[in-house]
């Protein structure tokens, strides 16, 4: 064994900065959050060949003292913290005192500063770690600091680093979160030349949002605002930010940002809550656009699990989700989400892919009203649409927001059309009464209020060892559901109990378990909501109303009660619309009426 020996100054900051600093776009985070915290109120960042040749932040924020200048380069050296209880409630971006240590570590770093006091800057260099003593220099007040040659001295990290434009990308990328939850500074970000961001200071954080989102976000963004401890929620936090429709959700997380306490964090469970509000609402595979903000007494959470600071441990993780995702359901549930229909430009289903910010230009169809929509007046649907199918209605069943008149036609047995008071409808009939049976059927679990018939004999399934292992898992489920299954000989199962709902829709509940197992066949992940989630998807498919069935009057009417008063009617339980509308303003334009 060779003999133990400390370690060089130099090579823990190294190894400390491989924890922090792996990329430019970690440097721009670090020295921006100084000038944060340093209360500037205009940040310009300006980087050439990717943030490796140089990485200038300029602030006019309150600047380091020529004396404090050499510690400010040192590690473990901070103005933020001074005892171990700050740590509980740490209120600037920084506290580790270890981000220029490190960056010094490994670049040619140069912090140029001046206080307001001071009648001229001081600076100071730093290359590889080692410091010249500190010269007076000429600057104006705040703090200007140049990292340039990234790398220099530790080309094994230098190699890991990506082309200039991914590593570009990441810098905007970073700039951007940052800016977002800080709209009273002004933000310049100037690539290789070019000004890529520029971000006028704001005193309303929506307007910072939407700057950086984009102008066509404007309309398909939800205001959200929820203060958990004045709801009753003790050791809640405050929410406030803004939800985008279903309509520009996306491939990846990158417009869906939480923030806590003013810090931008990853984290995985909130992902899922926001995920959940949005069941059925998106396809599986798209995350909601979001700017979140968290508010939380810092007793509640710790900040300090992970030198970038973007993990944080919440001492009630769960309640943290609970209220993400009531707020998120909430604001979803009040707002009329049917899509609508320009006839000039490629439809939702197309799924542009809108990008963040600068650079798309695609614009969004402003949506024609933010309430709920009108409901129809049945009982003056008697009037005849040629040979289609019309509803003459009992009156005791139209429904109180009803208002005006409107008629009904079913075409090519698979679509209703609609009229109401924005427009027309144009209504997927399949698609409709899934999600209607979907939240049918879902109340009634919920309510533990599921009829069950339990049949004279036992539906019998062909299953093998596969299929009974599934069953094992599926049980807790089906038991919820009132679907009794269990093994009547070796590879055969019968079906005991099955919900009334299905049976009266002529759902089979041999053939049904059948597929139910053989769908579940590669695997059960998720948790048991999100499969009990997924069988009522089934059920609620199985059980609908075809594409291809023609609907007698009655049953349309009921169809379009039912749509009145189930939430999310505007989509399918898979997140496909059921409803789009073409406004009565699209119409008139496509007619050139004006
Ligand atoms: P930390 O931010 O964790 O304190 P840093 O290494 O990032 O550690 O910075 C060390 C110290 O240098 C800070 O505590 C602060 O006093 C000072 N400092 C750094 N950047 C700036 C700035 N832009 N303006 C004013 N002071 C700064
Ligand atoms: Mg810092």
């Amino acid at each position: 064994m060779p003999r133990i020996q400390r370690l060089p100054q130099l090579l823990v900051d190294q190894i400390a900065a491989g924890e922090v600093i792996e990329r430019p776009a970690n440097i721009i985070k670090e020295l921006v959050e100084n000038s944060i915290d340093a209360g500037s109120s205009r940040i310009r960042i300006e980087t050439s060949g990717g943030g490796r040749d140089l990485v200038h932040v300029v602030d006019d924020g309150c600047g380091i003292s020529a004396d404090d200048l050499p510690l400010a380069i040192e590690s473990h050296a901070t103005s933020k913290i001074i005892q171990v209880e700050d740590l509980d409630s740490i209120g600037t971006m920084g506290f580790r005192g270890e981000a220029l240590a490190s960056i010094g570590a490994v670049s040619h770093l140069s912090v140029r500063s001046r206080t307001a006091e001071d009648d001229a800057a001081s600076l100071l260099r730093v290359v590889g770690g080692d410091a010249n003593p500190v010269e007076p220099a000429a600057g104006a007040p705040g703090t200007s600091v140049s990292v340039e040659h990234l790398f220099f001295n530790t080309p094994g990290r230098r190699k890991f680093l990506k082309t200039d434009r991914a590593e570009n990308g990441r810098i905007a990328e970073t700039v951007r979160s940052i800016a977002m939850a800080h709209p009273s500074i002004g933000f310049t970000l100037v690539t290789d030349g070019r000004t890529v961001l520029e971000l006028s200071p704001t005193s309303q954080p929506s307007r910072r949002v939407i700057d950086i989102l984009g102008k066509e976000f404007q309309e398909q963004l939800i205001e959200v605002s929820f203060d958990a401890p004045s709801e009753g929620i003790p050791g809640g936090p405050s929410v406030w930010g803004l939800l985008g429709t279903p309509a520009i959700a996306r491939g990846n997380w990158r417009n869906t940002r939480f923030y806590l306490n003013g810090r931008l964090i990853q984290d995985a469970s909130l992902q899922h809550a926001l995920k959940e509000s949005y069941r059925g609402l998106v396809e599986p595979g798209r995350c909601p656009t979001a700017a979140l903000f968290l508010e939380l007494d810092p007793r509640q959470v710790d900040v300090n699990v992970h030198p970038t600071k973007i993990q944080v441990r919440f001492r009630d993780p769960q309640l943290m989700h609970r209220v993400v995702r009531r707020v998120a359901a909430k604001a979803l549930d009040q707002r009329d989400l049917v899509a609508p229909m320009p006839l000039n430009q490629p439809s939702y289903g197309h799924r542009p892919d809108y990008g963040s910010g600068s650079g798309t230009t695609r614009s969004i169809p402003t949506p024609t009203s933010t309430t709920a929509s009108p409901g129809i007046e049945y009982a003056t649907l008697a009037e005849q649409v040629g040979p289609a199918v019309v509803a003459p209605i009992d009156p005791e069943q139209s429904i109180p927001m009803a208002r005006k008149a409107s008629r009904v036609l079913q075409v090519h047995r698979k679509y209703l059309v609609v009229e109401d008071e924005q427009g027309m409808l144009l209504i997927d009939q399949h698609a409709l009464h899934e999600r209607i049976l979907f939240e049918k059927l879902k109340q009634r679990v919920e309510e533990s209020d599921m009829d069950i018939q339990r049949m004279l004999v036992p539906a019998a399934v062909q299953t093998d060892q596969a299929g009974l292992e599934v069953l094992d898992q599926l049980q807790p489920v089906l038991q919820r559901l009132g679907i009794e299954v269990s093994p009547i000989g070796p590879d055969t199962l019968g079906v005991h109990c099955f919900p009334v709902l299905l049976l009266e829709r002529k759902v089979e509940p041999g053939p049904f378990v059948e597929s139910m197992l053989q769908s579940f066949a590669s695997g059960i992940g998720l948790g048991e909501e999100a499969v009990l989630s997924e069988v009522l998807d089934m059920m609620a498919c199985k059980a609908a109303i075809k594409a291809g069935d023609s609907l007698t009057d009655r049953e349309i009417a009921e169809l379009l009660q039912q749509r009145e008063l189930v939430e999310r009617s505007s989509r399918c339980p898979h997140g496909r619309p059921t409803t789009l509308r073409i406004g009565i303003d699209e119409l008139d334009k496509r007619f050139e009426r004006r």
